[in-house]
């Protein structure tokens, strides 16, 4: 039996997971629940999961759901102490880490240091400090299993690689990316809505990534995160515009080989492979049919239209804690796009002025003590940013 913990169950690879954990059956059990303040969806969800503990993060939900939650099901601290307790319990063998942000860092370095099999969702951690979290996860012996559609395709194509060498036997890795709803767009970007920036071409998805797959930060993000993960340099990553997101990413091998994965986009799959590797199981994902697919295309991303594809990769070839500066200055500025305080074409202006302001001479692998550091500092330089952004300019909402 498998016990598994999910944080961030009622987002959408929260949801997504738990039908796959109904798929798989009798042998995976949901062991515990965590969310932010959506209190009817985890009720709901503990009602059919019957998890032994559940943790809010919200101080003032954290209260009030004291008194609805099940019989026998143990209620954990608000905060990050909460999430953290959840991804180290001592009965869990899997921790699907799916919240989103940098406040599922600690959370991950618990589920790190209690070595855990850990499905990894949550990119950003792995953007702020990737190189020292995979020390950290080789020294507690901590499985990364990627949970990301592209992350999850290169791991699979990865899988036969003798002792985990990657470097020495890939030459390239083809990182695949729909586009997002604007890449055919002839018009400029700047008086673009929140709610056209919501509408995602091909994946449905929360709020936070559905916006950095719209400026293409997401796919700088899983660049970043995939160096780490795999320990390849950053120049073997050629993305690709591909918009019928069918093939999820590729690996070009020093023989010339390339082994690709597809599937019809479904995160449901590369969930159910994090939860059940190395096995494979039985998906609801339905198996791809060719003579359905007319065609697939690829392109080479326009950098000039997508500024944030360029910033993210100007952060990673830096090293050291740019790429930390680079994922708050983005996370806070997304955060102000989404509440209307600034325009979408301001979202690179604050990640590429935020960048600007941060000095170091010798980059060298950030610790994680660092990394939490350098967030913080970034998070503050770009709501400053955005605040005299939003002071220059009347009206916001186009
Ligand atoms: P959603 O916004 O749909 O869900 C986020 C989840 O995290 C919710 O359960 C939310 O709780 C919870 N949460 C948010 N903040 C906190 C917090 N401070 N403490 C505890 N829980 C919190 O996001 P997604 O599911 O789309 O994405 C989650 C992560 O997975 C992101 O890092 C994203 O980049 C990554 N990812 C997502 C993909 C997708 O298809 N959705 C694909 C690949 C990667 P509440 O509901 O209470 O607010
Ligand atoms: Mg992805």
């Amino acid at each position: 039996m498998k016990k598994i913990v999910i944080l961030g169950s009622t987002g959408s690879i929260g949801r997504n997971a738990l039908s796959a954990v109904k798929k798989l059956g009798p042998g995976y059990q949901v062991l515990g629940l965590a969310a932010n303040s959506n209190l009817e969806g985890l009720l709901a969800q503990a009602r059919r999961f019957h998890p032994r503990y559940v943790s809010v993060f919200d101080y003032t939900a954290s209260v009030r759901v004291k008194g609805l939650l099940p019989r026998g099901v143990k209620l954990l601290d608000a905060g990050v102490e909460g999430l953290s307790e959840m991804a180290s319990l001592k009965d869990a063998d899997i921790v699907l880490n799916a919240v989103t942000g940098a406040v599922g860092f600690a959370p991950l370095v618990a589920a790190i240091r209690a070595s855990k099999h850990i499905a990894l969702a949550n990119k950003e951690p792995m953007v702020m400090a990737g190189p020292a979290l995979m020390k950290e996860a080789a020294r507690w012996q901590a499985k990364l299993i990627p949970v990301d559609s592209e992350p999850s395709a290169i791991f699979q194509c990865l899988a036969g690689v003798k002792d985990g060498n990657y470097n020495a036997a890939v030459s390239k890795i083809f990182l695949t990316a729909s586009g997002g709803p604007f890449y055919a767009r002839k018009s400029g970007l700047s008086n673009v809505t929140v709610k056209e920036a919501l509408n995602h071409p091909r994946w449905n998805m929360g709020p936070k990534i559905t916006v950095d797959s719209a400026t293409l930060m997401n796919k700088g993000l899983e660049a970043i995160e995939i160096s780490s993960l795999f320990a390849v340099p950053l120049d073997k990553i050629q993305v690709l515009i591909h918009p019928q997101s069918v093939m999820h990413s590729g690996v070009e091998f020093c023989d010339g080989s390339v082994l690709a994965q597809l599937s019809w986009p479904d995160m449901r799959l590369p969930i159910q492979y994090a939860l059940t590797w190395p096995e494979r199981r039985c998906s609801l994902v339905p198996p791809l049919d060719f003579f359905k697919l007319s065609r697939l295309d690829f392109a080479k991303p326009d950098f000039k239209k997508f500024p944030c594809l360029e910033l993210a990769f100007h952060a990673a070839k830096k090293g050291g804690g740019y790429p930390a500066v680079l994922n708050a200055a983005n996370e806070t500025a997304v955060e102000k796009f989404l509440k209307g305080m600034v325009r979408f074409t301001d979202i690179a202006e604050i990640v590429g002025k935020t960048l600007s302001l941060h000095h170091e001479n010798k980059p060298d692998a950030i610790t994680l003590a660092e990394a939490v550091e350098i967030d913080g500092w970034a998070r503050q330089k770009a709501a400053d940013i955005a605040a005299n952004i939003k002071r220059g300019k009347k009206c916001l909402h186009p």
